[in-house]
């Protein structure tokens, strides 16, 4: 008798301001190694007394995210934090994902190294790390390393940086694992792309994101002002 494997669904959460290839590369390239049945972009809202820095609009965001991903049946977008901004925090995104999507999907949530670096500043960090599978992605100029976690934390990651990637087998069932990889290593960033918009300089920042993007960009002015 078959047995039915688990769908598999990446989660992933970030600012998106804007998305940018570096983010679609991630995606492409984990869909490809994880066997991913679907992605699923988490736009984050940014409480206006949270912002340290300006973050655009969730509107523009969000729409710059459907620009870049509408080609792709598999990559989509939920607006689970946009919906209910009282309750931002990635611990309340991933228990209501499994609440809505419920058994028979394994999840997985993936993050850049840079990201992984700080996650022991998360709103409820360990527990985060076991409502899920986790994904941590390398970043150039970005260090990836274990020790900022606690040693019973350590035990769950997968290390395959530097193996073969296209041979990957995950596990179903046997709790949460943190998969670290270098399947993708790209140098893009979303600060350098609003820099970039900004200056007067050339328009190297188109290369890196959609051209829908950078329409999306320059019809609405996106990023000019300091
Ligand atoms: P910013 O420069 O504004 O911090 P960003 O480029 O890091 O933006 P985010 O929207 O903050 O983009 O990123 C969302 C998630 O994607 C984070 O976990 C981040 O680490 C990851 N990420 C972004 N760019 C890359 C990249 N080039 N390679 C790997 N992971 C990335």
């Amino acid at each position: 008798m078959l047995i039915a494997s688990m769908k598999r669904i990446a989660l992933y959460g970030g600012t998106f301001d804007p998305v940018h290839t570096g983010h679609l590369a991630v995606a492409h390239g984990l869909s490809k190694v994880f066997e991913l049945d679907e992605v699923l972009f988490i736009p984050a809202y940014v409480a206006p007394h949270k912002r340290v820095l300006k973050v655009t609009p969730a509107l523009h965001r969000y729409a710059m995210l459907a620009l870049a991903t509408q080609a792709e049946d598999h990559f989509r977008i939920s607006t689970i934090e946009l919906d209910a901004p009282e309750r931002p925090y990635t611990v309340e995104t991933l228990a209501r994902m499994q609440e809505t999507l419920g058994d028979g999907t394994q999840f997985f949530f993936i993050m850049g190294a840079d990201s992984w670096m700080e996650i022991a500043t998360w709103h409820e960090w360990e527990r985060v790390l076991t409502l899920s599978n986790h994904i941590v992605v390398a970043r150039p100029g970005y260090e990836l390393s274990v020790e900022h976690v606690t040693p019973v934390i350590r035990k769950r990651i997968v290390d395959v940086r530097g193996k073969d990637q296209a041979a990957l087998e995950i596990e179903e069932g046997d709790g949460a694992k943190i998969y670290v990889t270098d399947a993708v290593n790209m140098d893009v960033s979303a600060t350098a792309i609003r820099q970039a918009v900004r200056g007067e300089g050339d328009d190297g920042w188109v290369e890196d994101v959609q051209p829908l993007v950078a329409d999306y960009i320059r019809k609405y002015r996106l990023y000019k002002e300091a």
